[in-house]
């Protein structure tokens, strides 16, 4: 039998034929499988597959045909231009999450002469994708990362070591806020929470469903347990002005957003939709003081 890359390339859009997008898949496995990059994989057509990769390629294929994410088959996620390991103890990063990042370095580079070293929080880090983002793309940010789950922490850290980051974050573990001095302060707070409400289990792909952390998915009957708490704490760590930047689901966006509308703690609410177009960010800053959010926020909307 032909063990080829070409030969490999056919057998696996074969085997995945099923699968809502076989060639993404199939030439993901394979680059990874085989440590190449996606233009090698027509340049080196010729190139063949030893015993090992070729059985593992089958292992591969099996595990997708069968629903199982190709992030979690390979071990790796991309998250803007980091590549990130990922276990089942993590939620895979999201293109959502990407443009969360970007809210906070448009804040952070707006805010640059007035707030030079930022101190920000990403809680319930889970890969670490939103700390590590920030720390690379923003050299002076001061950031620190918590999470419940250890096992998270884990590959938070090791994604830290491998990235060259290690020294850059502080890994705490506990819920939200728990682990910091009750007084410590920041000028960003921003998370990806869970925000799936239990009920709406039925709605959900069935990948997710049967792979991703559920304590990473949902947050009690209404989707709202984790946002209502991070929203309820964060006003005593973040400084006056300070940004509170939150992913949620879009069907409650405009229910969260109206709890900090009016409030006295908050003000410049606004909510940004992400790349389908869907209000899936929610940005407001801290009353009273300077504003280290731009101050236009507040007319966007
Ligand atoms: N902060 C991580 C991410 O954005 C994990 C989010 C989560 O587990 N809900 O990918």
């Amino acid at each position: 039998m032909e063990r080829s890359l070409a030969a490999a390339l056919e057998l696996a859009l074969e085997r995945l034929a099923l699968s809502p997008s076989p060639r993404s898949d199939a030439e993901e496995l394979l680059t990874r499988l085989l440590g190449l990059a996606r233009p090698e994989l027509t340049l080196r057509r010729a190139r063949p597959l030893s015993e090992e990769e070729w059985g593992r390629l089958g292992q591969w294929l099996a595990r997708r045909a069968s629903g199982e994410p190709v992030q979690y088959i390979t071990g790796r996620a991309a998250f803007r231009h980091l590549d990130l390991m990922v276990t089942r103890d993590v939620l895979i990063p999201r293109p959502e999450t990407e443009g969360l990042v970007e809210a906070v370095l448009e804040v952070l580079s707006a805010q640059a002469a007035r707030c030079p070293a930022p101190r920000v929080l990403d809680l319930g880090t889970g890969s670490g994708a939103i700390a590590l983002a920030v720390a690379s793309e923003w050299p002076p940010a001061i950031v620190t990362a918590t999470d419940r789950s250890v096992e998270a922490l884990a590959v938070a850290r090791a994604n830290a070591e491998a990235l060259g980051l290690g020294a850059r974050v502080r890994w705490l573990a506990g819920d939200w806020f728990e682990p910091l001095p009750p007084d410590e302060k920041f000028e960003v707070v921003v998370s990806n929470p869970p925000y799936i409400a239990t009920r709406e289990w039925d709605e959900l792909p069935d990948d997710v469903r049967r792979f991703e952390p559920h304590q990473a998915l949902f947050a009690g009957p209404g989707g709202l347990d984790a946002l209502l708490e991070i929203v309820d704490q964060s006003p005593r760590h973040l400084v006056a002005g300070g940004l509170l930047a939150l992913e949620l689901a879009e069907r409650r966006a405009e229910e969260v957003a109206g709890w900090l509308e009016g409030a006295r703690d908050w003000e410049g609410v606004v909510l940004r939709d992400d790349l389908a177009g869907r209000p899936r960010h929610l940005l407001a800053r801290r009353q009273g003081g300077p504003a280290i959010a731009p101050a236009q926020w507040g007319e966007e909307r």
